[in-house]
């Protein structure tokens, strides 16, 4: 199952560019088309293909190309022509209607986009950006500051303990009653296992050892890195910090609690591999 989580992200042969190249120029390519509220705009149920910006988008980006030719993303204008048989839909409920290479494009571009919006001035000095021919990159013409998309990585963890059990919690922000593996955002200066050390000690009261690499995944809302861990229990009682979780329990894997549903999100791919190790063990 850890091989088949990395495949699923490294077998796209997708090509990140910031410029069409020279053999692809004028074939037709997918268009990430997102509104202002970041829905994206699908036609009968696919991304638009054309071979050129349509009338009516803005902040138009090449994301780079893939075996089905060129990939830009572009924000939708007021005086946008609004195709027949087209329709908007939230990135998350997209996942549902796209083959999964699709729908990772898709992310891909919601935060070329997001990053597009939030860096139109200069974060030290105020003066307006310009693009970068060269790189996604935006540039300040005055302190000469370059503003690079945002990545903010956070760590996602599975803590099992050695009777079979895993810790599993119900977060505060979470939309309904469900439970989850325990997350969160990397410190400045932190590496990553001593980040799920101390998420792990500060949301739930216990300890870990033999934190080990699981895989990771980009997750578009708006601009994390997920990276996710399986670590050991090694010890501590349960104390819940009540400003992030409603409710932490251990679970075998044959009494779960309701879970993160599907293929979606790596919190699901983390504790359906963990179900299959108990299984079959
Ligand atoms: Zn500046």
């Amino acid at each position: 199952m850890q091989g088949q989580t990395s495949t699923r992200l490294c077998d796209s042969m997708f090509e990140p560019a910031v410029a069409v190249p020279d053999h692809l120029e004028g074939r037709p390519g997918r268009w990430l088309l997102f509104d202002r509220r970041q829905q994206l705009l699908l036609v009968d149920g696919e991304l638009p293909v054309a071979a050129a910006p349509m009338g009516g988008v803005t902040d138009v980006h090449v994301l780079g190309h893939d075996r089905d030719g060129p990939v830009w993303a572009a924000r939708i204008g007021s005086d946008f022509d609004f195709p027949e048989r087209g329709e908007f839909t939230d990135l998350r409920r997209a996942y549902a209607a796209l083959a999964e290479h699709d729908w990772v494009l898709a992310g891909r571009a919601a935060q070329v986009l997001t990053w597009h919006d939030d860096h139109q001035y200069c974060s030290r000095c105020g003066n307006e950006t310009e693009h970068h021919d060269g790189e996604r990159a935006r540039t300040c013409p005055a302190c000469r500051l370059m503003a690079f998309p945002r990545l903010t990585p956070a760590v996602i963890m599975l803590v099992e303990r050695d009777d079979g059990q895993a810790l599993l919690a119900w977060g505060r922000q979470f939309p309904g009653r469900f439970f989850s593996a325990l997350a969160g955002f990397v410190e400045p200066g932190e590496s990553l296992e001593q980040c799920v050390a101390r998420e792990v000690r500060e949301e739930a009261g216990v300890e870990v050892a033999n934190v080990r690499y699981f895989g990771s995944q980009p997750w578009p809302f708006p601009h994390s890195l997920m990276v996710g861990f399986n670590a050991d229990y090694a010890g501590g009682d349960l104390r819940i910090q009540e400003s992030e979780i409603v409710e932490a329990d251990w679970f075998p894997h044959d009494r779960l609690p309701p879970v993160p549903k599907g293929r979606m999100s790596i919190a699901g791919w983390l504790i359906e591999d963990w179900v299959n190790r108990m299984t079959n063990r």
